[in-house]
């Protein structure tokens, strides 16, 4: 069976899902997208992705475009439909479609809805977890409300990109003060000397991370001691450990920053524990 796309209503072939060029999102990254991990053909934390979304939608005054109960649906068609096993669902609502004007457009213009899924073989992300990856910085360039998850990425994709010319997986951007804020598409983590989980708290500069939450449950379980702090580059190349945690990635650890090693350049055992453990404290549906 062949992919299909789920456009405002309708289940197309993947190669004819369009929007229209006038929708809000193409015109100006006008919208907000949400990504879960679907394992054992279930939708991972599917609740906490659909309460950061109305969240999403509420900060920018978008409304929801579906009842929360029929959006359900249509994720879990989408999984069905595409026959995904293992992968992640990818949900994008924009401000619909409507002539080209900054402002909102009319009232009753319907948000657009997109919702597809995708199937990714586990293998790689455990291969990549046995050998960690490496993350370069660059400068925070992003606008001062990233806890909104919008479809605007453009920093994102260029700090992406820098790391993937420099033989990276992932950037970590650096605030103006020389602290890490977060990933490019992950939030940051390390394991001081101490032992402790160190991440910066949540707040407009950071995403809130639905696999951070989880993450923070894993740990006080384990009962490792979880501070909520920013912290530099050189506190995360002296650490004991780094690591990212996103829906896509798990949590996956970071061995080089900037083409030095951090741990001695390889994984440690307490992302290690946290990526194990992950699945038993995150909500199935
Ligand atoms: N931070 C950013 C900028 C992201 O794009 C993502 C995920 O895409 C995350 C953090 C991690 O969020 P989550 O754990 O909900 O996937």
């Amino acid at each position: 069976m062949s992919r299909v796309v789920y456009v405002n209503g309708q289940w197309r072939p993947f190669r004819s899902a369009v929007v229209h060029v006038e929708d809000r999102g193409y015109q100006f990254a006008d919208g907000v997208y949400e990504v879960c991990e679907v394992r054992g053909g279930r939708l991972v934390d599917e609740r906490r992705h659909t309460d950061r979304l109305v969240r999403s939608l509420s900060e920018l005054r978008i409304p929801l475009p579906l009842p929360l109960s029929a959006l359900s649906v249509v994720l879990h068609e989408a999984v069905r439909r595409n026959r995904v096993r293992d992968g992640l669902v990818y949900l994008q609502v924009t401000r619909g479609v409507a002539r080209r004007d900054h402002g909102f457009p009319p009232p009753g213009t319907r948000p657009s809805l997109v919702v597809s899924a995708k199937r990714i073989d586990p293998a790689g992300g455990e291969a990549a977890a046995r050998a960690g990856i490496a993350v370069v910085t660059v400068p925070e360039t992003r606008w001062a409300r990233v806890d909104i998850k919008a479809i605007a990425l453009l920093p994102n994709v260029l700090a992406k990109q820098a790391a993937r010319e420099q033989g990276a997986r992932e950037a970590w951007f650096v605030d103006r003060d020389g602290f890490v804020t977060e990933g490019a598409s992950s939030n940051a983590w390390i394991v001081t000397d101490q032992g402790e989980l160190v991440t910066r708290p949540v707040g407009p500069d950071i995403l809130r991370g639905i696999s951070r939450e989880v993450v923070k449950t894993v740990a006080a379980a384990e009962g490792l001691t979880l501070v909520e702090r920013p912290f530099t580059v050189d506190e995360a190349l002296a650490a004991r450990e780094a690591f990212v945690t996103a829906a896509s990635q798990i949590v996956m650890p970071v061995v080089r920053i900037d083409g030095q090693p951090v741990a001695g350049g390889t994984p440690g055992p307490v992302a290690a524990r946290l990526r194990a453990a992950f699945h038993a404290h995150a909500e199935f549906s």
